[in-house]
């Protein structure tokens, strides 16, 4: 959701036209870093003509961003070349640590610079879902069936497995807690290089609620607990739209 929120602060910093051209000539790179620092980003967006972009840290710790092209000083938007730039940092930032590290406590913060304060604020925690923009990871297909459970001797309650390409994942809780905090899962998943479709993922999503209302729901009932998940009666009402839109299978017990 906040990788969405980014592009849109991307799109109000630079407007909508200089946002799109940005786009394409950052996806065609031609964006190239001189320097790349916390305090300093200089690169070159190459065309027709090279412009050069600087984006500074001032000393009040407001953030100023410049571009040698003539558009700059015509608009009040900022130009395609420090669009290209920003979504190039954007991206970069996703598979790195935090690059300026600026404060936010002063009032004098325009709103302008908050925004792009916020924009190299974000988290670089990965998420389980595919993003829409610049997505290279591998997208993981998952199956999910469902199987009744035994309780004890005479109540049945529904289950879920989940498989990972093809990869059984043996420890369900795990899995789910791994991928709810951006951990890698050994063998079946790496946020750094998997993700899943929308679909898939918001599935997953709504499991790693369901582990912790399990946890009341059956800590004393004897059931496989390691790669089947239960599923309570009360978060089928949730669950069952998302299945329509992502495959689903039934096993015996
Ligand atoms: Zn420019």
């Amino acid at each position: 959701m906040e990788m969405k929120l980014t592009h849109k602060k991307i799109k109000e910093i630079c407007g909508i036209v200089s946002y799109k051209k940005g786009d394409s000539f950052y996806r065609s790179n031609k964006v190239t870093f001189q320097e790349y620092g916390s305090e300093l980003c200089e690169a070159t967006v190459s065309g027709k003509e090279d412009f050069h972009v600087t984006i500074e840290k001032g000393e009040d710790g407001d953030i100023q961003m410049t571009c040698s092209c003539p558009t700059l000083a015509n608009f009040h938007k900022s130009c395609q070349h420090i669009a290209a730039v920003l979504l190039s940092i954007y991206d970069r930032k996703r598979q790195g640590p935090p690059l300026l590290s600026v404060q936010t406590d002063s009032a004098a913060f325009g709103e302008l610079t908050k925004d792009i304060i916020s924009l190299f604020q974000e988290k670089s925690t990965q998420t389980s879902g595919q993003q829409r923009y610049f997505e290279k990871r591998e997208v993981l297909t998952a199956r999910f069936t469902i199987k009744p459970v035994l309780i004890g001797t005479n109540q049945l309650l529904l289950g879920m497995e989940v498989e990972i390409g093809k990869t059984k994942v043996r420890s369900i809780r795990e899995f789910l807690e791994q991928v709810k905090q951006g951990k890698p899962s050994v063998g079946i998943y790496d946020p750094s290089i998997h993700c899943f479709c929308e679909e898939t993922d918001a599935v997953i999503q709504q499991l790693i609620r369901i582990i912790h209302d399990e946890k009341a729901f059956l800590e004393a009932m004897p059931f496989d607990k390691n790669q089947t998940l239960l599923i309570p009666p009360s978060s089928w009402e949730d669950l069952i739209p998302l299945f329509l839109k992502s495959p689903i299978h039934f096993a015996d017990a």
